[in-house]
Order: C-alpha cells, then structure tokens, then sequence
C-alpha cells in the first residue's frame, strides 16, 4: 500500500498546469466520418495541405486507406502497411482524419513504468469532463510498442472490418518515440472513435503506427482539452453520398480498431 500511496503523490506533483483547467479554444477539425471510413468510402477527399491548415497535431489515414497518418509538429507522416513511414506531399488525401492546433495546459511527468490502461485511467483524472474532448501528447521511453497499419485497397472497396482482418502487426520492442491522439466523448459514436484513439511514431521517425498495446517506461505527456470540434464532409464523393450511415457499426468499429484476434 504504501509503494502505490507514494506513487500517487508523485503523480500529483509533477502535474504542471499551464494554462488553467478551462480547457484550450482550440478546435478539432475532423475529415468525413468514422463510419464512411468502416463503410469503405477510402478515396481522399481532403488534401494532406489542407489539414496542415487546420492543426498541428493529429490522426487519421491516407487516400486508399494506405497506411495509418500521424500529424506531430505540423508534420504529416504515414506509416504503411509496409511498416515504414513516408512524409506525403501536400497534394496528398485523406479519406479520414482529424487534426487540432495543438497548446497543451497541462504536462504530466511520468517517470515510473506504466502499462496502457493505466496510463489511460491516470489521464482520465487529469481530464475528468467525460463529455468534452482530450488531445495528447505523450513523448516517451517504451518497454514494449505494438502497433498495426492498413494495406492500400483497391476497388470495389471492402469493409474496413474485412481489412483489418489481415492487417500486418508489428511488435517494436523497447522503443522511444512518440503518441499523439484524442479521447473523444461517447456521443460521437458514428463520427468518430469514442475514447482513446492513438498512433506511435518512433523516434527516428522510422516505425510507428495505429496503437494496439504498449508498457511505457518513463515519458512526458502534454494534454488539453478541446471544446470546439467541426466537420468537412466530402462534397464530391459519390461512394460518400451512397455509403449506408445509418447502421450502428459499434461492432465494426471494435474489431477494427483493435489487435487481431487469430
Ligand atoms: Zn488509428
């Protein structure tokens, strides 16, 4: 009991508030929605370009769901199916993503080791308003990284579901680098991903990826709350405008976003 009370008081302490707790005026620009993703609706509808104007730091995919997307910096990356990361040019697309202007008001220290549920429990506390939106930060040393990308899909799409069924898996081992990504409430079921959702990108920007699992080590971790979120939906997408939104694929979306179970 006592390990776990000191623990806790560290964690208390190296919370540094930057801005107050209000929450930033910082807005989540998001591309189409999660369900046309699961739906298939793979071909870009926004350009990597655009994205940089609207954030600094986000997560998503690119045209032909090749490939998971990370934004750090405002620099875009894309991690294949390959398991390697490319820097897409700007006229690049994205048929899924969503960005922010990154200003993080709080830093956590986290210098003991931690697994994933763990950690995402701690930064609950730190965010405690389950109804508004959390971006993160989190630069660390890593015991262990497991990550997944999407191969490029080729007409007629399948189901996301159907892809991730074969989706190549990488265990990176003791790592540095990396997690940027959101919690987003419950209510954006359908348009987002509710809860976590995180990508990795390695140190020396050669590995990373959709976050399955991971035991972090030591790491530092910016956080801030965003109260402000709008969409761009794509306007010339016939595949868009035909997809079926209105099935709960809650299901589908489980599966996708998570390991494989064979
Ligand atoms: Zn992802």
């Amino acid at each position: 009991m006592k390990r776990i009370w000191t623990a806790g008081v560290c964690w208390a302490v190296l919370v540094i508030l930057l801005a107050g707790c209000a929450g930033s005026d910082a807005r989540i620009t998001q591309i189409a929605t999660i369900d046309s993703l699961l739906a298939g609706v793979y071909d870009g509808s926004a350009t990597i370009g655009a994205l940089k104007q609207y954030g600094t730091l986000g997560i998503g995919t690119l045209d032909k769901l090749d490939g998971e997307m990370l934004m750090l910096d405002g620099v875009v990356y894309q991690i294949r199916a390959d398991g390697n990361v490319y820097l897409p040019g700007d006229d690049q697309t994205t048929p899924f993503a969503a960005v922010v202007d990154f200003r993080p008001e709080k830093v956590v220290e986290l210098p003991e080791p931690v697994s994933l549920g763990v950690l995402l429990d701690r930064l609950d506390r730190q965010a405690p308003n389950r109804n508004g939106m959390v971006a993160i930060h989190l630069r660390g040393e890593f015991r262990r990284m497991r990550t997944r990308s999407v191969p490029a899909q080729q007409k007629p799409y399948r189901p996301l579901v159907e892809v991730t069924r074969h989706q190549p898996e990488f265990e990176l081992g003791r790592i540095s680098g990396d997690l940027v990504g959101f919690r987003l409430p419950a209510y954006v079921k359908g348009i987002n991903v509710p809860g976590w959702h995180l990508h990795f990108i390695s140190a020396g920007r050669q590995q990373g990826g959709h976050v399955l699992d991971f035991e972090l080590d030591s790491g530092r971790l910016e956080l801030a709350e965003i109260y402000d979120f709008r969409m761009i939906l794509p306007r010339e997408s016939d595949a868009f405008a035909a997809a079926d939104l209105s099935v709960d694929r809650a299901g589908e979306l489980h599966e996708a976003e998570s390991a494989q179970v064979e």
